[in-house]
Order: structure tokens, then sequence, then C-alpha cells
């Protein structure tokens, strides 16, 4: 098949379905999905199916010789649960829970994965498998997922938006990942919201994340007695769990207004284990900021509900790794 025919076969809602099986049964990638809690990991083919899975704790505290150790056997197995041998391979796609340097391929986020400060990922994943290898920010991969196969398909620009354990964001212009200077990934959850908020680990106050993210919300439960951010959502009479997560709610809102004067996307989805559970109690406030703008088409701004769950990292981390052995 030459490259314009796999690429229409590849692309949203082209190609016919006799090609795109074809793709499919005969193309698979590795897609990685590295954060500071999990480590998931897939084998995908070029229509988004997800043929084997594992994942395992991350542990980067035990450096990252020893991960990369397990990671490496993790991969085949999961290559072994798929029926492929390494050969058959398109190639592999990262993403890591960032900052990363993608064209070194090296992480540097001493912040969640301490010890693994500079580590490189990619040339001893290449070396091993001997297929193209790509590093990129998870933001970025899960992105990349919802715009090819999940709830943003052919929005542009896309804004996607993680709640969860942090606040990721990333933007996708054409479908392509927005970068800034030194091809470095924007970073939307330090987007002040509030200026004398709480202090974020960035070193200024009130940012995004340190008002709607699953650890600054699990801090102030914890401050009145709660366990984690779970327990603060499920306390919806108690007056001071409501007042945490009406503070991650308004931020969120806050900076959607942001986000929209900034990027003006056809559509934010927006994912993320908060997101998930929550979704109505964000995108209303989301929407309703929205709708108080004056200055730009508010009506084409939808703000809708991640669909491929915690499988974007890795779904989207494969796509990536098609579009690189393309590339290579
Ligand atoms: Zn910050």
């Amino acid at each position: 098949m030459v490259a314009s025919q796999l690429d229409s076969a590849l692309r949203p809602r082209g190609g016919g379905g006799t090609r795109l099986e074809s793709v499919s049964a005969s193309a698979q990638a590795i897609g990685i999905d590295i954060g500071g809690t999990k480590t998931a990991l897939a084998a995908v083919d070029a229509a988004g199916r997800v043929h084997a899975r594992a994942s395992f704790g991350t542990q980067s505290t035990r450096g990252f010789p020893t991960c990369l150790v397990e990671l490496v056997e993790r991969i085949r197995n999961v290559l072994k649960q798929a029926n492929r041998k390494s050969e058959s391979l398109s190639g592999i796609g990262i993403g890591c829970a960032g900052p990363v340097n993608t064209q070194r391929g090296t992480i540097h986020n001493p912040y969640t994965l301490p010890g693994w400060d500079g580590a490189e990922i990619v040339t001893p994943l290449r070396e091993i498998f001997r297929v193209p290898v790509c590093l990129e920010n998870d933001a970025d991969a899960a992105a990349v997922g919802e715009f090819h196969l999940g709830a943003g398909r052919a929005a542009d620009p896309l804004v996607m938006i993680t709640l969860g354990t942090g606040v990721g964001g990333a933007v996708l212009v054409d479908g392509k990942i927005y970068r800034g200077v030194n091809g470095e990934h924007p970073e939307l959850g330090h987007i002040p919201v509030t200026p004398d908020g709480p202090e974020c680990y960035c070193g200024r106050r009130g940012c995004w994340e340190s008002l709607a993210s699953g650890t600054a919300i699990a801090a102030a439960g914890e401050a009145i007695g709660f366990k984690d951010s779970c327990a603060v959502f499920a306390a919806p009479r108690d007056a001071k769990a409501r007042a945490i997560i009406q503070r991650a709610v308004d931020a969120t809102a806050t900076a959607a207004w942001t986000l929209v004067h900034t990027f003006l996307p056809h559509r934010i989805v927006l994912g993320g284990g908060i997101a998930e559970e929550h979704f109505d109690l964000f995108a209303v406030a989301m929407r309703r900021q929205v709708s108080l703008a004056t200055q730009i088409p508010k009506d084409r701004v939808e703000v809708v509900k991640a669909e491929l769950g915690h499988e974007a990292g890795v779904i989207g981390a494969a796509r990536l790794a098609f579009q690189n052995s393309k590339l290579t």
C-alpha cells in the first residue's frame, strides 16, 4: 500500500471500510502512557483498536534503569498477547507526564516522576525493538487520541483539558500538536486564576492547577478532615466541602474564559478522572462562562466529554507512533 493510500485510510471518517480493515489487520504500534502513579501500555492497530494491554505502578523512585527493564518486559508481554513479533511493529509512541524534551527523547519531571530527571527513554527503546520511537507530553498524546478516535473528531482547533491528579492541557491546530519555543509543551494548568490563591509548585499562587486538580482538592479537604478528593466530592451537604468543590469549578470556568479568548477552539474536550466522574458540574460552569463572551463567536465553541477514558493516552501515543514511523 502506498503512503497516500495509508494516509487516507487512517484519516478520521475517511477511506472505505475494507481498506481500513486491511490496514488495521497488518499494522500495530505500541502506545505507552506514563503517569506519576501508573504506566499503561497497549498494542493498538491503525484503526485505534486495542489488541492487548497492560499496566503497572510507575514507582519512578526505583530509578530509571530498573523501571526501563520492567517497561521492556511489559512491552514484550503485550506483543506476545497480541501475537506480534517486535519486527512487525510499526513503532512505539510514548506520552509521558511532562516536562519532556520531545526532540532529545528525555524526561524532566522531578515533580511527579522523581528519580528520572534527564532520563533517556527513546534511544534505548529504539535500539532494543529496532523501530521508530517518539516521545510526547501525555496531555498531547491524549488529545491526539481524542482528535482521531474520540470526542475531538474533526474539531479544529481543539483544546483538551485533563482534570485528574493534576490539570493538563493540550492544543491541536489542524490536528497537529501546538508547540511553543524549542518545541516545548505549553502548561495550561498554570493559567492564573486567583492571584491570592493557594501556592502552586511552579512558584506562583492561584494557578488553575492549584485550585482544581485532584491533588489540590485533596489537600484542601485533608485540612478539614476529609481523607481524599473523592471524600470531598461525596459530601455535598458539608458546607466546607461544597466550598472546595465550588472553588475548583469556578477556577475551571475562569480558565475556560482565558482558553476561549486565547485559542477560540471549536471544541474543548474535558477528560481525566475528575471530569469523568463530575463532567456536568464542570461543563455547565464552563459553558455558562463562555456564554458571557461578547468578542468571539461563542456559539461555535463546544464543551464535550472525552470518549476514550483512560485509554486516550495509549491510543493517542500509538497514533503518534504510526505518524512518526511514516516520517522516519
Ligand atoms: Zn502554577
